[in-house]
This record gives structure tokens, sequence and C-alpha cells, in this order.
């Protein structure tokens, strides 16, 4: 037998093996549930990472709730395509980023306002999807009170989804969380100069 057969069989047997494992393994899981999902870490790739999730809920025709606690100075383009859809409401907190407003009680109140916007959306069993992007700030600066943000997540209904988005999630977030994601932020462009882009960024 050639090498390259020999090598050919080995893979075969391999990939043989590997399949009867992953087939276990999906055999196994059984369970629906409403997942909490939560993308954390200084990297690139919370947010549109969340809004992918987006554009797959509504690709089934999912009905979805966006709220976005902080707001930059863009106009996001995931904002202008999901904002035209039946499937999707949007809540936006009309700040900008804290060292923006550098006004604390105003984005305190804001950040409730906001919140309450995701109650609603927590307590709404037609909702099937649920983003709540860049949350995990309002609990880092203390504008939403821990405790009522992780009884709103715990009560929804059972078959929610719900995405947060955020850098410094708050340990309790993780571990109430199904799926957490730490994105690394291993290099980014803006710390070699270059401007924000628009598609890429925003
Ligand atoms: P994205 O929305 O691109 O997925 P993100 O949600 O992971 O980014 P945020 O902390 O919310 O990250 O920041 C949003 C903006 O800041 C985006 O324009 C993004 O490109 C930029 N950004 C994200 N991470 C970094 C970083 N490590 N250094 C510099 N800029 C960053
Ligand atoms: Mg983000």
């Amino acid at each position: 037998m050639s090498n390259n057969e020999e090598r050919n069989k080995r893979h075969k047997r391999a990939m043989q093996r590997k399949k009867s494992h992953i087939d276990a393994r999906i055999a196994e899981a059984q369970r629906d549930k409403g997942l909490l999902v939560l993308l954390t870490g200084n990297g690139k790739g919370k947010s549109s990472s969340a809004f992918g999730m987006l554009a797959r809920s509504v690709g089934h025709g999912l009905k979805c709730g966006v709220v976005q606690f902080i707001k930059g100075q863009w106009e996001c383009g995931e904002q202008l395509l999901f904002e035209g859809s039946p499937l999707v409401e949007f809540h936006v907190m009309n700040t900008g980023f804290t060292w923006e407003t550098q006004d604390r009680d105003k984005d305190i109140a804001a950040a409730l306002a906001t919140w309450e916007k995701a109650v609603e959306l927590l307590s709404d069993s037609d909702i099937d999807v649920v983003i709540l992007d860049e949350l995990t700030y309002m609990l880092t600066y203390g504008y939403l009170d821990k405790e009522s943000v992780l009884t709103a997540l715990k009560n929804r209904p059972e078959s929610q989804h719900v995405i947060v988005t955020g850098r410094n999630a708050a340990k309790e977030l993780v571990e109430l969380a199904d799926t957490v994601s730490e994105v690394a932020d291993t290099k980014h462009a803006f710390n070699a100069g270059i401007k924000v882009q628009k598609g890429i960024d925003y």
C-alpha cells in the first residue's frame, strides 16, 4: 500500500471515530431552552456577533427586540437595516458614551428609562429573542440595580433567548448565562491609528 493510501485509510478511521463521538453528543443534547448568551471581553466582535444572531433569527421569522444601552456618534448599519423589519423592535438609550455625556444623573435616568423597555420585552412571551447590547456597563457603573437585572433575566419566558453584550461582565451574569464567549483583543486597527470604518465598526 502506498503512503497516500495508508494515510487516507488512517484519516477515514479517525473520521469514523470522530463521527460516532459527535453523533452520540448530538443525540444526548435533547433539551430545548431559551438561552442566555453572554458576549464579553475586550476584543472586537461582541455586538456584531449579537446582530449576526439577530439576522439568523429574523431569517427564521422570529420576533425580536433590541435594546441598546449606549449609543455612539455613528448611525449603526444594523439599526438602519433592522429598524425597517416588522419582526424587530428597537429601543436605543438616547445618550452617548459616558465619557461624552459626563453627566451621571442624566445617564442614570436614561438607563432606567431604557431598562423599562427591556423589562417589557423580558415579560413578553411573544418575543423570541432579546438583545441587550452593552448592558454590562449599566451594572459596572451602578446605573442599574444588579439584582433587578438578574431577576428579570431569570423570570423571563422559558423559551425566550437573550443575548447580552459588553466588557467586564459581572460574575453573576457569567454564572447565569448558558453560553459565554470572551472575545480577546489580540489586535485592533484603531490602535494603529486607523479610524472607524463603515460596515466594519458601525
Ligand atoms: P463590534 O460592534 O464591532 O462587534 P464590540 O461590540 O465587540 O464591537 P464595543 O466595545 O462595543 O465592541 O465597541 C464598539 C466599537 O469600538 C466598534 O466600532 C469596535 O470596532 C470598536 N472596538 C471594539 N473593540 C475594540 C478594541 N479592542 N480597540 C479599539 N476599538 C475597539
Ligand atoms: Mg458592542
